[in-house]
């Protein structure tokens, strides 16, 4: 038996000389707020258990992390309809990007960008007041961590709601190819909410069991996703979950990943458990840079890459 325990600590003991690397994002105010010598991380398994380590139950904004939970509303909602909004291929451009919408017709290339996920919350919008759908959310992901204390960060909205404008432009943009049905105020009230989810390692952990368990949370034995589905989401995660750095996340860490640029990353390991980890600091790209390589540590150590050990 893997000792998960050891190995996180022997992650933690590795890398506390490094923490600080990378830059924490300032584009938006409350963000670069942020420690950036803080580092947690915390696996929860699917027998149940969840290890952790270092600040693991500290919340922080998961920002694009929620597009993970928001896609599976999304497509709870509307099923392979949403594929004629939004595309399933890696952008390879960076994840606030604007020309690629223009040349693609304001379809945008995933739902992991930036404009795809601002497409999935118009879906997710829909039959709702902007307040209704963020409720919506807040239940879904206290639901999958089975933790009624999540909240969303009202402060980090504001922040986000007050300095957004590259959104807001994307927004803008889709809504002139008409896909976006709502007025853009109220998507990005929506988009810019559950980028604010507040949540620790432990709990996002937790979040993600479903995706590792084949759609289902072996903890609460709630059935969320069917197995289908939680594998295509997986593969979604793994092509495009790092925006273009995702070909270099599969190449060294070889799990389906989302990561957030509030120095978050959760990682799933099919059939074994679900992995979160933060590191505020970022890389060029916008993903966490010391994240990135725990979760490289945590990948030879235990042979879960889904390429093989
Ligand atoms: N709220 C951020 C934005 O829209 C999310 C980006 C991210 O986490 O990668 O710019």
């Amino acid at each position: 038996m893997t000792d998960l325990q050891a190995i996180l600590d022997s992650i933690h003991a590795e890398l506390l000389p490094r923490l600080g690397e990378g830059k924490v994002a300032d584009y938006i105010p409350e963000l670069a707020k942020v420690d950036p010598k803080q580092f947690g991380m915390a696996i929860a398994t699917v027998d149940g258990n969840v290890r952790s380590v270092g600040d693991a139950d500290i919340p922080f904004s998961i920002q694009s992390i929620s597009k993970v939970f928001m896609l599976t509303l999304a497509l709870g909602k509307v099923g392979e309809a949403l594929w004629k909004r939004v595309g399933r291929e890696p952008s390879g451009t960076a994840f606030n990007s604007i020309v690629q919408l223009e040349r693609e017709e304001g379809i945008p290339r995933n739902p992991f960008v930036n404009a795809g996920a601002i497409a999935v919350s118009d879906v997710v919008l829909s039959g709702h007041a902007p307040r209704e759908a963020i409720g919506e959310l807040l239940r879904f992901v206290r639901y999958v961590a089975d933790d009624e204390s999540i909240t969303i960060d009202d402060k980090v909205a504001r922040s986000e709601t007050q300095t957004g404008f590259r959104n807001i432009a994307l927004a803008n943009f889709m809504r002139a190819y008409n896909n976006l049905n709502h007025p853009v105020e109220h998507v990005l009230g929506v988009y810019f909410h559950q980028c604010a989810l507040s949540m620790s390692c432990e709990q996002l952990a937790r979040a993600g069991l479903y995706l590792a368990a084949r759609g289902t949370n072996p903890i609460t034995g709630h059935s969320v996703v069917s197995p289908k589905r939680a594998r295509r989401i997986n593969a979604l995660m793994l092509t495009c979950g790092h925006y273009d750095g995702s070909g270099d996340f599969a190449y060294h860490v070889g799990l389906p990943g989302k990561s957030g640029v509030g120095g978050g990353i959760l990682a799933v390991a099919p059939g074994i458990g679900s992995i979160a980890v933060w590191s505020p600091g970022l890389n060029k790209v916008g993903n966490s840079q010391l994240g990135a390589v725990a979760l490289e540590m945590l990948a030879a150590r235990t042979g879960w890459s889904v390429f093989g050990d």
